[in-house]
């Protein structure tokens, strides 16, 4: 066979059940309610309330994450041997998915970006001593953290960045620019991709300048940053895979946060549909809206399901293994948010393009969705890359499924049985001439 006839992937021999068990339905129902009464008017109130220095909202803040950690439900994307509630990815998933529709829930969950893959980092390759160090205070959120990698002159190729740090005694010397670091003005400490390794870098060592643009995402200069040895995570070189085990987590997680807003998204578009009218019917009624219901349904079914069998392959192999499913989710998140939010923005005619509502938001935003870890034209290169490794070109001018070649092989592997039945080859004969001559 010169080409497989199917790639096959772990989900192969999965048993099919798209049910979820009740026990952990119960706690999914209490996210919603809890996110619904509590979390989405503060979020109205107090905006970035988690972040805020006044003590009465710090009280605030506090009550709520322990109405979480009472229920288990603090850091849970951190698995059990990392120090979290270990639900693994599917149920987390899950728990994405309406988490995603607030704002302000991630961080009142313990489970906020760009914090989450920096402790995904800091608990897989940290040293204890390390761990306690910053993994603890982050996970109390005592202090907050940013992750530094993206460079001026290039984003997509690490092969392009230059950050490097030199050993110097009981120090090392980091010098290089990086761009777009989120919440870096903001963060206590800063993760540092160098060309050499990652470190963590207080934001307030002397030679950490940061930029006055962007203001969120920030361009900082760091000019011979001293550190003491021991800020070093993980191996010496190992840069590139501490980026890439925190990269693929936050992928994954991103678009579980996604399917909540295109879930949201969908949820104003049917309603709006039915609430306005034009030319003598409910927009609803008109086969173009409906086509944009119907279009933006179907693509949030389909990627919902490629997220959570995603999030099942991971918790059943790795996030290695599951490279090329999670890479194939992070561009197919983006163009469902583009679409649906599109469509839900359009259907709400001039309200939509304004900041009324939260659609305006949502469609600027997916673009970016497109770029931030990782461009799409990268990921789909990388998923190209590695689903052509299942398979080898054919031999000859044809294709495998030539037909004629096909037809003929199958005469060959039926000769035996026509020459025990010749009945049958004279039946197999009056049909075969039958059809070439229909097929002219
Ligand atoms: C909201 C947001 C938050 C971010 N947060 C962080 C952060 O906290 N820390 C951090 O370090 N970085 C962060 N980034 C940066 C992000 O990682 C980079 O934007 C991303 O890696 C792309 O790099 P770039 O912006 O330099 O684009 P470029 O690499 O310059 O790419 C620009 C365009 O060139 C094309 N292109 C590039 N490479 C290829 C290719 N191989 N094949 C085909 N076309 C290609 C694509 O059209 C691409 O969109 C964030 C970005 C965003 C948008």
């Amino acid at each position: 066979m010169p080409v497989r006839a199917r790639p096959r992937c772990e989900g192969d021999t999965m048993a099919w059940d798209f049910s979820t068990d009740p026990e952990f339905q119960e706690k999914l129902d209490w996210v919603d309610r809890f996110c619904r009464e509590e979390v989405e008017p503060l979020g109205f109130i107090f905006p970035y309330a988690v972040r805020l220095p006044d003590p009465k909202v710090k009280e605030l803040v506090r009550g709520l994450q322990q109405q979480v950690k009472d229920q288990g439900l603090w850091a849970i994307f951190l698995d059990e041997e990392l120090g979290g509630p270990g639900f693994g990815q599917l149920k987390l998933g899950l728990l994405n998915e309406i988490l995603g529709r607030y704002p302000a829930a991630p961080q009142l969950f313990g489970a906020a970006a760009p914090d989450t893959g920096n402790m995904e980092m800091l608990a897989a390759y940290g040293t204890e001593e390390q761990k306690e160090r910053w993994l603890q205070p982050l996970l109390d959120q005592e202090i907050f953290s940013a992750y530094s990698m993206t460079e001026p002159q290039g984003g997509s190729d690490p092969n392009l960045f230059r950050t490097h740090a030199v050993r110097d005694g009981d120090e090392w010397v980091i010098n290089g620019e990086k761009w777009f670091t989120s919440a870096g003005r903001v963060a206590d400490i800063l993760f540092v991709m160098c060309t050499n390794g990652m470190f963590v870098v207080p934001r307030d060592t002397p030679g950490v300048e940061i930029m006055p643009e962007p203001r969120n995402h920030n361009h900082i200069i760091y000019t011979d940053v001293r550190v003491p040895a021991d800020h070093l995570l993980g191996p010496e070189d190992g840069a590139k895979v501490l980026a890439q085990r925190r990269l693929g987590g936050g992928r994954i997680h991103h678009a579980m946060r996604t399917i909540a807003q295109c879930t949201l998204a969908f949820d104003m578009m049917c309603e709006r549909a039915l609430s306005r009218e034009s030319h003598g019917a409910t927009i609803a009624e008109h086969q173009m809206v409906q086509e944009k219901i119907a279009d933006s349904y179907a693509q949030i079914r389909m990627l919902r399901l490629f997220v959570l069998e995603t999030a099942w392959k991971i918790d059943n192999t790795s996030t290695q293994e599951a490279r090329t499913d999670i890479a194939a989710v992070k561009f197919t998140m983006a163009k469902v948010l583009r679409e649906v939010s599109f469509n839900a923005l359009h259907i709400h005619g001039s309200l939509g393009t304004t900041d009324l509502t939260p659609l305006q938001r949502m469609y600027a935003e997916a673009p970016t969705m497109g770029i931030a870890d990782g461009v799409d034209e990268v990921h789909k290169a990388t998923v190209a890359r590695r689903v052509l490794k299942g398979y080898r070109p054919h031999e000859g001018y044809f294709p495998s499924e030539f037909l004629p070649a096909k037809r003929e092989a199958a005469w060959e592997a039926w000769e035996p049985r026509f020459e025990a039945d010749p009945d049958l080859r004279k039946v197999a004969e009056g049909y075969k001439e039958y059809f070439a001559k229909r097929r002219g």
